[in-house]
């Protein structure tokens, strides 16, 4: 007997026939003797709605009251969850994130979480429950509800599969697995057997949405064992075939010797970049403007200072585009009567793509075949920025899925020919 968290996605509870076969899919594994705990997202399309209805009422919708009315969707299909999985003839029992205290911090919106209460839980499994907990929300030490950010429900998920010790957290989704990039673009990706925690966690961060980063991260530090497989198909596959499916997120001792040197590709559409030109090059210069930033709760992602002329340098960063607005208003308000740059450019339609593989560490050649890929393709590189295992670009937003194309063909991804 294991027990196993599962985590059903936004289109696999996305109507209630869908929601009838998430139940039979549970009731084969809580037959099959496993105890079960289930996490789930608002039906596809609901937390939009639902943010659309906030931001017809405030343009930047209060973030208490934001997360109050985005975290409702989610306590709709606990219930019908719950409800469906009994017509299966089991016993099963939901909860919102807050009754079995899941505790956050209160960064309202992006949440993180700090504690997880799985006595309750664990008393229910042991009655034979299944118990089903709603993704995304939690709540803060004031008892206020807090959201974990877009795509949350994972993390909820992994980090219910860490404070229980898990056997095994199964993300159920609407693709069979992990692919070298997003199929929705290249439908020629290929799934990927098995992929490194690191390899997932940089893909994650660059924009692949298959898994919130900050799930990656929980599993990493956990070392809770994370799959992430079809909820669409396979249902009628025996237990053990379904449990051996999708991909499974590894730890690089694991992997076999003859990995491919790129794992995939990542893209993030919604970037903004931002420069400032002619800033004064002297010492604390970076800390004014990223410094100012932060206050205002902004992340950076990519920064590039250009060497320095005449005693003055360009300084470009790029920013998540929602933010893009508040970051200039920032820069306008708080920082240029201070460094007075000779002009403040902003281009919020640019795109973020980035090759991805831990082979990197031991080959040579990857910037140059990326670089002459997109060179070829006549798309210009505004910025790069590398670490060991990724090379990341940012072009024009039209030129994304040209180059998603291009450098997936480039590296040979594709799948091998039936
Ligand atoms: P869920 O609602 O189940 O959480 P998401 O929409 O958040 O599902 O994530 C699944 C989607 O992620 C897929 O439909 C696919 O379009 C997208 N995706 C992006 N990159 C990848 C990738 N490398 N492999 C698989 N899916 C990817
Ligand atoms: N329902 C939330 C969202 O749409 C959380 C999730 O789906 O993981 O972002
Ligand atoms: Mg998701």
């Amino acid at each position: 007997m294991a027990l196993i968290v599962q985590k059903y996605g936004g289109t696999s509870v996305g109507s209630v026939d869908r929601i009838k076969n998430v139940a039979r899919r549970i009731a084969k594994w809580h037959r099959a003797g496993h105890q079960v705990v289930v996490v789930v997202s608002a039906m596809s399309g609901e937390t939009n709605r639902l943010i659309g209805l906030a931001k017809e009422i405030q343009a930047s919708p209060d973030p208490r009251e934001l997360d109050v009315v985005a975290s409702t969707g989610e306590q709709v299909t606990i219930g019908l969850v719950a409800m469906a999985v009994q017509e299966e003839g089991l016993k099963a029992k939901s909860y919102t994130g807050p009754q079995v205290h899941v505790l956050t911090d209160s960064a309202f919106t992006k949440a993180r979480i700090l504690e997880i209460d799985e006595k309750k839980i664990r008393a229910d499994l042991a009655a034979g429950y299944v118990v089903v907990v709603a993704g995304f929300q939690g709540a803060d030490e004031h008892g206020n509800i807090t959201t974990l950010g877009r795509g949350g429900s994972d993390t909820s998920a992994v980090a219910m599969a860490a404070a229980l010790k898990a056997d095994e957290c199964l993300i159920y989704t609407d693709v069979d697995g992990v692919y070298t990039t997003d199929p929705r673009i290249v439908p020629e990706a290929r799934r990927l057997t098995t992929v490194t925690f690191e390899e997932m966690l940089e893909m994650a961060s660059l924009g692949s949405k298959v898994l919130q980063i900050r799930s990656v991260e929980f599993a990493g530090k956990y070392k809770v064992r994370l799959r992430v497989l079809s909820s669409l198909t396979g249902a009628d596959l025996p237990l053990a075939e379904e449990a051996q499916s999708g991909t499974l997120i590894t730890f690089e001792e694991d992997t076999p010797m003859e990995k491919a040197v790129i794992s995939g590709i990542a893209f993030s559409r919604d970037e903004a970049k931002i420069t400032l030109t002619r800033v004064p090059d002297r010492p604390g210069i970076a800390y004014q403007i990223l410094g100012a930033i932060a206050d205002a709760n902004i992340d950076v992602d990519m920064i590039v200072q250009n060497i320095s002329v005449d005693g003055t340098t360009d300084f470009s960063f790029t920013v998540h585009r929602n933010e893009y607005g508040k970051a200039m208003q920032v820069l306008q308000s708080t920082v240029q009567p201070v460094i007075q740059a000779r002009q403040i450019i902003g281009d919020p339609m640019i795109c973020k793509v980035s090759v991805v593989g831990i082979g990197m560490r031991s080959h040579v050649g990857i910037a140059s075949l990326m670089f002459r890929t997109l060179s070829e393709e006549g798309i210009n590189i505004q910025m790069i920025t590398t670490s060991e295992i990724k090379i990341s670009v940012v072009v024009e937003d039209k030129y994304m899925e040209l180059a998603v194309r291009a450098l997936h063909k480039a590296f040979g991804l594709e799948q091998a020919a039936a």
